[in-house]
């Protein structure tokens, strides 16, 4: 848990998808960018460094082992840019009865000037859960 500007706890973790552990899979494999060394005949995947990253019998495999490499931290960063913006706050909730209460709520959707509270997860976190295949 770190604080927003508005002294808000907020979580870093978003989804509680592993990033962490997609990003270390790919920071632990041969650097970027890979390529297919002979598109036309032979369907393999190098680096840039030199050495094989992997053959197959199939010039669609061969494009996507090759371009994994980038597209995949590529992808990462974009979720865990929307989960950052979409990060989990828990304030205190003063209803019209002055009763008090913690909740969870997304930092972005909620607009506090305007007392509008989206609870977390908002629309936009429950929609990478759901696309990641993950539940609550
Ligand atoms: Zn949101």
């Amino acid at each position: 848990m770190t604080d927003n500007n508005n002294g808000q706890e907020v979580s870093r973790t978003g989804a509680g998808l592993d990033l962490d552990g997609i990003e270390a899979r790919c920071d632990k494999a041969t650097p970027a960018p890979w390529v297919n060394f002979d598109p036309n005949a032979v369907l393999g995947v190098d680096a840039p460094e030199g050495g094989v990253v992997a053959w197959t019998y199939h010039r669609g495999n061969t494009n996507f082992i090759a371009h994994a490499r980038t597209d995949v931290p590529a992808l990462v960063a974009a979720v865990e840019a929307v989960l950052e913006l979409h990060a989990l706050g828990i304030g205190d909730l003063f209803t019209a009865e002055g009763i008090e209460a913690r909740l969870e709520h997304c930092v972005e959707c909620t607009q506090v000037e305007h007392r509008f509270v989206v609870r977390y997860p908002c629309p936009t976190v429950a929609a990478i859960r759901t696309a990641l295949g993950e539940s609550e």
